[in-house]
């Protein structure tokens, strides 16, 4: 983490996946950029800057880039759900990332597939101080059969369902625990920026036929109250 006093961003695809977070903001204003709520407040005596950036990798990266030119934010943590890849992660575990990759990104014969062209980089690493303090928090919100686990999330523009388009996923990236659509969007953005970044996943899916269902009762019956104790245990600490 840098050194500067912490100007926090906290980012989501969508409303519930910041759990109870906006409401317990304290002396809340708001900006509306580019058709989205930045909510500016106060938490334990930090500034944070609390925004749902909606789905996809650019919709991400332009909410991550507008926190951090317009809001100067320094540490930015992303909190979602994702669909698990991993054979140890099941629904309801929670993946706290090492490394992102974009895994429908190829430049292909010009670059090494997965390659960020001109960055030179396939696999981008999260923050190590910010990533241990968010899996402590996140560890000590567990609750039932939830377990955690780290490590590596591909990130692409596709709702992934089924075992094909998983299995692809697997062949290219074997260590893989769960796929999203944002995280490794803004780990390119905080890496091009040099702004440390953390994400965490909770499981919604693991990826099959049966991806889509339930989802919506499960980011507010599992995924909203673990990111509410998540986060309330980061700012605690
Ligand atoms: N059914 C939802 C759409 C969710 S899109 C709706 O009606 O609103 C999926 C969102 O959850 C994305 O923000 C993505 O980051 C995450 N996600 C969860 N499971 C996923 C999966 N199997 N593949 C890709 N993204 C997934």
């Amino acid at each position: 983490m840098n050194k500067a006093t912490p100007v926090w961003g906290l980012m989501a695809a969508l409303p519930e996946e910041l759990g109870d977070l906006v409401h317990r903001l304290q002396a809340p204003t708001t900006h509306r950029i580019a058709g989205r709520d930045f909510i500016q407040g106060q938490l334990q005596g930090q500034t944070v800057h609390a925004v749902t950036a909606r789905i996809g990798k650019v919709a991400a990266a332009l909410t991550a880039t507008t926190l951090i030119e317009r809001f100067g934010v320094n540490h930015l943590v992303f909190v979602g759900v994702a669909g698990g890849l991993g054979q140890q992660v099941r629904r309801g575990d929670v993946v706290v990332a090492h490394e992102l990759v974009q895994h429908d990104l190829s430049a292909w014969p010009l670059f090494p597939r997965g390659e960020i062209p001109l960055l030179g980089k396939t696999r981008l690493s999260c923050d190590p101080t910010l990533t241990q303090a968010l899996q402590i928090a996140a560890q000590e919100a567990l609750v039932g059969e939830q377990r955690l686990h780290s490590g590596l999330i591909a990130s692409g523009d596709q709702f992934i369902q089924g075992h094909d388009m998983a299995q692809r996923i697997r062949d290219h990236y074997p260590d893989v625990l769960a796929v999203e659509m944002e995280g490794a969007a803004v780990a390119q953005v905080c890496e091009e920026c040099g702004v440390p970044f953390a994400v965490l996943r909770t499981i919604s899916d693991v990826a099959d036929d049966g991806a889509a269902h339930d989802f919506v009762a499960f980011m507010r019956d599992t995924a909203a109250p673990l990111a509410s104790r998540v986060l309330a245990r980061l700012f605690a600490g």
